[in-house]
C-alpha cells in the first residue's frame, strides 16, 4: 500500500491518502490545531489504512508533502554502508552510530533545500531509506522490530560537511532547515517487509552520484531498531534514516558540492524519487 499526505487542490487542509493508481483515497484530514499531524493523528486514532475512506481525489492535482509533518524524532545512522565508510576514511563502526536531525529541517517534495550562501560550507547530499514507525516501539526484540514499522519513504541526508568536520556536534551541520527533504509516499511494510534487496540512486543534475542496494546496510532495519529502543521510546510518525550508500560530493576526486540551483533525486525502487532544488539565499 501507498500513502501520502497530500494538499488537494480545493482545500485548507492536507489530507492523509492511499494511492490506488490515478486515484487517491481519503483515509483523513488535518486538523487545525497547530500542532497537527495527519499521519500521527490517524495512527494515534487507529484510522483503517485499508477502509473505504472519505471520498476519492485525482492523484496528479494533489501536492506531496513530507509524510509526516512533526515527528517527535528523527533518527540518523551514520556510516552504515562499509562502502561509505571507507570513502570517507573511516572506519565501520561497531554499533550504529546515530545522531538526530529536527522536524523543522523536514523539506516537502520537489521544495527547496534553502542555505544562506554566507553560513554553512560544503553542502552534500546523502540518498538514504527512511523507516516510518507505526506503532510505539519501545526494548523491541529483533523478532518484533518489523511489526513497529509502518512502512519506508525516502530522505536526503543533507550535510554542511564544513560544520560536519569543525563543530563537535552536528545540530546545524545535519540539522539545518532545509537539511531533511523527505518523501513523496510511504510505502508500507506488508508490502516491501525488511525494504532489502532495494537499489537506491542519487543523481545531481541528472548525473549520477550514488548507488547502492539496502542488502549492504551494515545494521539492518531491525538492529537499529533494537538498538534505538534500548534508550528512546520511537512513537507512530517517528523517522529513522538508514544511512546512504557511497557516492557522496565529498569523497569524490576532487570532491564536488552543490551549488545554487542544483536539482538533487533520490530514487528507491519500489518506492519512488525524492526530488530537491538547492537555493541559496543571500545574507
Ligand atoms: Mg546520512
Amino acid at each position: 500500500m501507498r500513502i501520502a499526505r497530500v494538499q488537494p487542490p480545493d482545500a485548507d487542509r492536507p489530507a492523509l491518502v492511499r494511492l490506488e493508481g490515478e486515484t487517491a483515497v481519503v483515509l483523513a484530514h488535518e486538523s487545525d490545531h497547530v500542532a497537527a499531524d495527519v499521519l500521527q493523528e490517524a495512527l494515534h486514532a487507529g484510522v483503517d489504512l485499508n477502509g473505504s475512506g472519505l471520498g476519492s481525489l485525482t492523484a496528479q492535482q494533489l501536492r506531496f508533502l513530507t509524510p509526516v509533518r512533526r515527528p517527535g524524532r528523527i533518527l540518523c545512522a551514520a556510516l552504515n554502508y562499509g562502502a561509505h565508510a571507507a570513502e570517507t576514511g573511516r572506519a565501520a563502526p561497531a554499533e550504529p552510530m546515530l545522531f538526530a536531525k529536527f522536524s523543522g529541517s523536514l523539506v516537502d517534495p520537489d521544495g527547496y533545500i534553502e542555505v544562506a550562501d554566507s553560513g554553512l560550507g560544503e553542502l552534500d547530499y546523502e540518498g538514504e531509506l527512511a523507516v516510518v514507525i507505526g506503532k510505539q516501539c519501545r526494548r523491541v526484540t529483533h523478532e518484533a522490530a518489523l511489526s513497529h514499522v509502518l512502512g519506508y519513504t525516502i530522505a536526503n541526508d543533507v550535510s554542511a560537511r564544513t560544520q560536519q568536520r569543525n563543530d563537535g556536534q552536528w545540530w546545524r551541520a545535519k540539522g539545518s532547515d532545509g537539511f531533511a527533504p523527505l518523501g513523496p509516499v510511504i510505502v508500507t511494510s506488508d508490502e516491501l517487509g525488511d525494504a532489502s534487496g532495494l537499489t537506491l540512486i542519487t543523481t545531481v543534475n541528472s548525473e549520477q552520484r550514488q548507488e547502492g542496494s539496502t542488502s549492504d546496510l551494515i545494521f539492518s532495519v531491525p538492529e537499529l531498531l533494537v538498538h534505538v529502543s534500548r534508550f528512546i521510546t520511537l512513537e507512530p510518525g517517528d523517522v529513522l534514516l538508514t544511512g546512504t550508500p557511497p557516492g557522496v560530493g565529498v569523497a569524490m576526486n576532487p570532491p564536488s558540492f552543490l551549488r545554487d540551483g542544483d536539482q538533487v533525486e533520490v530514487t528507491i525502487d519500489r518506492i519512488g524519487t525524492l526530488r530537491s532544488t538547492v537555493r541559496l539565499r543571500h545574507g
